[in-house]
């Protein structure tokens, strides 16, 4: 570990005293609870949190493990908590989503009105023969339309799949095909950072390739008004399949049990999985997570930038501030336009409160901030913010700093979210009123929430000595199954050398003292060099604390004679990519920094330059392909999920 001092940050005093979750003891309290009657503690709080059409009388039933079932018994429907009981408790005119589309227009929507909405696109749906059980693919941008078509599809019963509106017709067709979708929802177009992108032809693309069969509908909103071609007796506008639909909806009641929705993980490190998660337990940890870990209230005003199309925009957008009766921001655009200070102007324009983003877009922002003061956050009034938040990829001390700093003001908590696709909400995170910061740790579990470290038997290691980060009990939001391959799901899972733990995946070590968890990468990402074990996490860190030089990177493991593995760092600079004599010189100063932040045997063996580091479409570092090209290996796998595939070639030569 880096010798340099560690500062803490204790949760602000106001925060203390008014928090959902008031204080360490109160944390502390409510991991008792759970520890003391497991079962007693998520029914209370499903209870609490959640309307049922009929109660459940069992909360947990094991007999069928790693199958678990959360209060099978009990029905009640995921869009009715959203938006009915709301309304029902005299929030009707209350402001649910604040849209601001790619230009700038910013278009509003109570509670009345967006349950009109959803009434209207789910009893169109059922128009269409679409019922419970069928699955239903949503292809569309960020827009108010995306957050009500996923909402209609959890009205009725179908079962959703969004497939973000980035991905090709190949990823799209790929995804179709293994949900046996009968409708796609899609738009004419998305319209990001000034430029009209088709989805619709996308859409037809896709489906010409075959494979698509199942589909019997294509429902399209009108967004950019391009012209497009619409196949007779399949697509539709959706303007005419549901604007003349009544805006009531008798919703239908379904089993906790019942699939909400299938959603593709990013493809970080494979073939992209379809996690299937339910109704009931899925909910309650969406609402409960948004509520605890933002210390969501009345008067707030939400943003999580994530996309609809990956979990945290299901979790943190569609669902969770939705059924705590929340305001939140949808937005359509891009953070650098029209220039890189958009982000910091919306949350001046709507008076964000809390803010959630990724640690790929903080480095960016910063790199354009340290340019140009003009999209500097301190241009601009952010004293709105009380709570930031950060998800997606560990965050290097470094960008965690400048973030506290100059977003938050140095006032505002930093929850630091460790999660999955796989668990639908947070599972290891700071609760902004109760837990002490620490820079790069995400610190400790959620209430009721058994994540450990072990090693490869199943064993637990003390703290301070690294592992394999398992959840040892089910918990309500977790991954019921791999759509249509429940082999898959045991094997990845829930491998019988864990003693029947979950295993996330990822390595992480407890502090020492506090037991605080730091997330070293993910397991394959553990190097052993000359026998000595360290996580890529901790080297790439130590590369990016060299603020003046590096903005974003990469480190990887090729295989080594002598040191068994070499460190390898693909590095994105601040200042152009450097070639020749300056790459020489700068790799010097960079080895060397690593040298004294960890020391000489965490010095990488080859630095590598790049405009960019290959990167998913939900902005994560795609470590698999840099060990190919470490290696200097040909790319042979999936990168269906790749965004930028162009950048592989630079990477692949040597500068
Ligand atoms: P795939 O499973 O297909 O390889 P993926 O794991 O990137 O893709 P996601 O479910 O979107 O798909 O991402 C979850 C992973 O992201 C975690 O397992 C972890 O590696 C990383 N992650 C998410 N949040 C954090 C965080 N706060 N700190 C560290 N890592 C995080
Ligand atoms: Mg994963």
């Amino acid at each position: 570990m880096s010798e340099t001092s560690i500062t803490i940050y204790n949760p602000p005093a106001d925060l203390v005293a008014s928090a959902h979750v008031a204080g360490f003891a109160a944390y502390e309290a409510l991991c008792k609870e759970a520890e003391a009657d497991y079962g007693a503690y998520w029914g209370r709080l499903a209870r609490e949190l959640i309307s049922w059409k009929k109660p459940f009388t069992q909360t947990l039933d094991e007999s069928n493990a790693p199958f678990f079932k959360w209060f099978a018994d009990g029905t009640l429907n995921v869009s009715y908590n959203c938006l009915d009981r709301n309304v029902e408790r005299g929030l009707g005119d209350k402001t649910a989503i604040i849209f601001e589309a790619d230009g700038g227009e910013v278009t509003k929507v109570t509670y009345s009105q967006l349950l009109a909405k959803v009434s209207q696109i789910a009893n169109g749906l059922r128009s269409l023969g679409i019922k419970k059980g069928d699955r239903v693919v949503i292809y569309i941008a960020m827009s108010i339309d995306g957050v009500a078509a996923m909402q209609a599809c959890a009205r009725i019963g179908a079962i959703h799949s969004v497939v973000f509106g980035g991905f090709s017709a190949q990823s799209l067709r790929d995804r179709i095909n293994d949900t046996g979708a009968v409708a796609v929802i899609t738009a004419d177009c998305q319209v990001r950072g000034g430029k009209q992108l088709p989805l619709k032809s996308i859409v037809d693309d896709a489906i010409a390739m075959g494979g698509c069969e199942s589909v019997q509908n294509v429902l399209v909103v009108k967004r950019g008004g391009n012209a497009i071609s619409m196949t007779a007796g399949r697509d539709k506008w959706m303007a005419d399949v549901a604007d003349a639909q009544p805006t009531t909806c008798e919703p239908e009641w379904v089993e906790a049990e019942h699939p909400l929705f299938l959603l593709y993980t990013s493809g970080s490190t494979g073939k992209p999985k379809g996690v299937q998660h339910s109704s009931g337990g899925y909910l309650l940890h969406a609402a409960l997570t948004t509520k605890w870990t933002f210390d969501l209230k009345a008067d707030d005003v939400f943003w999580c930038t994530a996309d609809i199309g990956w979990v945290t925009g299901h979790s943190y957008i569609t669902y969770g501030p939705l059924a705590l009766g929340g305001t939140e921001i949808v937005f359509e655009g891009v953070p650098t336009y029209p220039d890189a200070g958009r982000f910091w102007k919306m949350i001046q324009d709507h008076k964000v409160s809390v803010f959630y983003t990724a640690p790929t877009a903080i480095r960016s922002l910063i790199k354009a901030a340290e340019a140009n003061d003009a999209v500097h956050p301190k241009s601009y009034d952010l004293s709105s913010l009380r709570i930031l938040g950060s998800v997606g990829e560990p965050i290097n001390p470094a960008a965690w700093e400048w973030y506290h700093q100059h977003v938050g003001g140095g006032r505002c908590p930093i929850v630091d979210t460790f999660w999955q696709t796989e668990t639908g909400g947070h599972m290891i995170t700071p609760l902004p009123g109760a837990t002490p910061l620490v820079p790069g740790s995400c610190t400790l579990p959620f209430p009721g929430i058994t994540t450990a470290i072990v090693d490869e038997t199943g064993a637990d290691v003390p703290n301070g000595s690294g592992g394999i980060l398992v959840v040892k009990k089910p918990w309500p939001s977790m991954i019921r199954t791999i759509w249509g391959d429940n082999e898959r799901f045991v094997k990845s899972y829930y491998p019988a050398e864990l003693k029947g733990y979950y295993l996330a995946g990822d390595g992480a070590i407890r502090d020492e003292k506090t037991g605080y968890f730091t997330i070293t990468g993910r397991i394959d990402d553990v190097l052993n060099v000359s026998g000595h074990r360290m996580g890529t996490m901790e080297i790439e860190s130590a590369l990016v604390s060299c603020t003046d030089l590096v903005a974003e990177a990469a480190v990887v493991g090729r295989p080594d004679d002598t040191t068994g593995e070499a460190i390898c760092a693909f590095v994105v600079l601040k200042r152009p990519r450097p070639t020749g004599d300056e790459a020489k010189a700068i790799a010097k100063i960079l080895r060397d920094h690593v040298g004294k932040e960890i020391g000489p045997i965490a010095k990488p063996k080859d630095i590598r330059f790049g405009d960019n580091l290959p990167k998913t479409r939900s902005g994560k570092i795609m470590r698999r392909l840099l060990r190919s090209i470490a290696k200097g290996e040909a790319i042979t796998q999936d990168t269906s999920t790749l965004e930028n595939p162009a950048i592989l070639d630079q990477l692949a030569e040597n500068n």
